[in-house]
C-alpha cells in the first residue's frame, strides 16, 4: 500500500473505532447506564459459566501417577513431569505447567486415568515474567505409589533432604499444599 493509501486506511480504521464507540455510548445513554460494558475489575468481575469455562487447571497430585498422558495430549507441550524410577517404584519430581503457553483446549484432561485433572474455574494469574507464568503445581518430590524397597530408600533419602513430606497427612502437617485451589504461587491470589 503506498503514502496515500496509508492515510486512507488510517482514516478508515479510524472513523470505524469511532462508529463502534459512537454505538456503545448510545446504547449506554439509551440505557441510561443500566447496561454494563466495562467493570471495575479486580474489584468487580463478571460471573462465570461453570459448565463451559475453561480455567486454570485444577490438579491433584495425591491421585496422579505420573503416566505422562496429560502432557502427550498436550498440542503444545505446556506440560511438564518429570520422575525418578520406573513403573510402581517412580516417584514424582516436577509437574509444571507453561500458561504463556496452554490453549486452555483441555485435551489434557480425558486421557487422565485417575481424573486428577482438571480445567478449573481460576483465571487470574498475573506476573511479571515469563517464568510467572509457569505454575508449579507440584514441588519437591512425591511417592507415586511406593511399592519397592528401592522406591522405599530413594524416599527416605529424598525426606532426610527435607525435600518432601511421605504422606499427604505429612504434608499437611507441613503446610505443604496438595490441591492447586489453595494457591500453588505463594502471596498470590489466583481468581
Ligand atoms: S489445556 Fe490444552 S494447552 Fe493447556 S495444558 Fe491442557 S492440553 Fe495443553
Ligand atoms: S494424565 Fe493424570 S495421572 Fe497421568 S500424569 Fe497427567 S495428571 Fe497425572
Amino acid at each position: 500500500m503506498g503514502y496515500f493509501g496509508n492515510i486512507i486506511d488510517g482514516i478508515k480504521t479510524t472513523a470505524q473505532g469511532l462508529k463502534i464507540t459512537g454505538a456503545y455510548l448510545g446504547k449506554n445513554l439509551k440505557t441510561r447506564g443500566n447496561d454494563v460494558f466495562a467493570l471495575q475489575y479486580p474489584d468487580e468481575k463478571l460471573p462465570i459459566d461453570k459448565v463451559t469455562h475453561r480455567g486454570l487447571h485444577e490438579y491433584d497430585v495425591d491421585r496422579c501417577i505420573s503416566c505422562t498422558l496429560c502432557a502427550k495430549a498436550c498440542p503444545v507441550d505446556c506440560i511438564y513431569i518429570e520422575s525418578v524410577g520406573k513403573g510402581k517404584s517412580a516417584i514424582m519430581t516436577r509437574f509444571d505447567i507453561d500458561y504463556s503457553k496452554c490453549l486452555f483446549c483441555a485435551l489434557c484432561v480425558p486421557p487422565c486415568p485417575s481424573e486428577c485433572i482438571v480445567l478449573g474455574e481460576k483465571y487470574s494469574l498475573p506476573g511479571n515474567s515469563r517464568d510467572d507464568m509457569i505454575v508449579k503445581f507440584h514441588e519437591g518430590v512425591f511417592p507415586i505409589q511406593v511399592k519397592s524397597d528401592l522406591a522405599k530408600t530413594m524416599v527416605e533419602e529424598f525426606q532426610d533432604e527435607g525435600l518432601f513430606a511421605l504422606k499427604k497427612s505429612k504434608r499437611e502437617e507441613n503446610g505443604v499444599p496438595t490441591r492447586v485451589e489453595q494457591d500453588p504461587r505463594k502471596n498470590t491470589d489466583l481468581n
